[in-house]
């Protein structure tokens, strides 16, 4: 019996070659309809009938002739940097941060809202905040959103299972973003899309590569085999509320002595301020009396790093992994904490396993606003998209932080209800 193809099956086609002649124009670019059809493998037709389609839809346009050896010069085609406008945010940081990112993967505008120590409703709220300024901030047509959020999330539905430290529990996150602005949404663990974004833009391709992201919380991301390994339950790598300091300090988890109570920069900041007798130091203020030699802020950050070494050794003795980036803001505290945090390594983990292994400080601030824009352009458009080293200009900010210190407990902080614009 002959079966008839489902009617699916041509648009599945179609969506086929529509991706593949797009992601051969980006990447190859500019280039015109015959050598697209001769790279493809498809007839001249179709690859005409697709770029139709991309020119129509503003993802591709014609910039001008050729050269020719004989006959008429071909029409060169190429997919505008400005053809989508793409928003990243990463929901991991003391502050909401998020970017306009277009399809070159540069960040053309970048906004922050302060999260404070949100609770559930208010994290929300703060995630609206800073949709608004930087969906307000761009006439270009968006292709969607792409969010990295700490916490156990279920990338299938875009729902946030548990996020500990924006007190978020069964949160269907993607599906409030994308029916409050109508568009594509992907949320994905902020230390998992650390650990993508560094497997493919760091300068060697890594098949495997363990990011670790430590900020107000501590997550990791694990690359095995060339992919992202999530787990059975997508929780792989939720490294930051396993217990280390028994009865230690109490976490927002609502047990004591979690990696994160002792090896975070919100644990770091939070120690100096109480050593000290005095509100918790802003960042940039603990790494001056780190790198000014302060003896106090000294023995707390390389504790930290100790503890955050013992961590990373049991990662390394369960994987034999080589290659360990480390993310977040905590690396802010440079080469020294890293000294602590390999020595701790070397300590834990069984020598022959340490041998080969690298710690590296990962290069972008923005990895995960990045890397998080990344995934939404491939999922919707198919591209890789290209990580350029940002030209020229910064990108403009737009709304204003105020980067308040950390408190100590967690007050509710009122939510500004109108986005500042300078
Ligand atoms: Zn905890």
């Amino acid at each position: 019996m002959i079966r008839r193809p489902p009617k699916a099956t041509i648009r599945d086609a179609r969506t086929h070659n529509e991706r593949l002649v797009l992601s051969t124009i980006y990447e190859i670019g500019p280039a015109s309809r015959a050598h697209l059809a001769r790279l493809t493998g498809l007839t001249r037709t179709t690859v005409s009938d697709v770029v139709g389609d991309l020119l129509k839809r503003g993802l591709a346009r014609e910039i001008g002739l050729g050269p020719s050896r004989r006959g008429k010069a071909p029409i060169l085609l190429e997919v505008p940097a400005g053809a989508r406008h793409v928003i990243g945010i990463d929901l991991g940081e003391r502050v909401f941060r998020g970017a306009v990112v277009n399809l070159n993967g540069e960040m053309i505008k970048v906004a922050e809202v302060p999260s404070g120590d949100s609770n559930g409703e208010s994290a929300l709220k703060r995630v609206n905040q800073l949709l608004d300024l930087l969906l307000g901030s761009t006439s270009w047509p968006v292709l969607g959103i792409g969010i990295g959020a700490p916490g156990l999330i279920n990338t299938e539905d875009g729902t946030v299972v548990q996020a500990v430290n924006i007190d978020w529990r069964g949160v269907p996150l993607g599906a409030i973003v994308g029916a409050r602005w109508g568009l594509p949404v992907y949320v994905i663990n902020d230390s998992q899309v650390a650990a993508l974004a560094a497997h493919s833009f760091g300068s060697v391709r890594r098949s495997n590569l363990v990011a670790v992201k430590v900020s107000g919380g501590i997550g990791a991301g694990l690359i095995l085999n060339g992919s992202l390994y999530q787990g059975d339950g997508q929780g792989a790598g939720e490294i930051g509320h396993t217990i280390v300091a028994p009865g230690g300090l109490l976490c927002q988890c609502g047990r004591r002595g979690c990696l994160q109570t002792v090896a975070s920069t919100r644990a770091v900041l939070a120690r100096i301020g109480v050593d000290r007798g005095t509100p918790p130091p802003l960042l940039e203020e603990a790494v001056a009396s780190f790198e000014a030699g302060d003896e106090v802020v000294v023995k707390i950050v390389l504790e930290a790093g100790r503890y955050l070494g013992a961590a990373i050794a049991g990662i390394v003795g369960t994987l034999n992994v080589h290659h360990i980036v480390l993310a977040g803001t905590m690396p802010t505290f440079g080469q020294r904490w890293l000294t602590a945090v390999r020595a701790e390594m070397s300590e834990v983990a069984l020598p022959a396993l340490m041998r080969d292994v690298s710690v590296e400080l990962g290069q972008a601030d923005d990895i995960v606003i990045i890397g998080s824009a990344a995934l939404l352009v491939q999922r919707e458009l198919g591209l890789n998209l290209r990580l350029r080293v940002q030209s020229g200009k910064p990108p403009r900010r737009i709304g204003a932080v105020n980067r308040q210190p950390l408190p100590v407990a967690s007050p509710t902080s009122p939510v500004p209800e109108e986005a500042t614009w300078p």
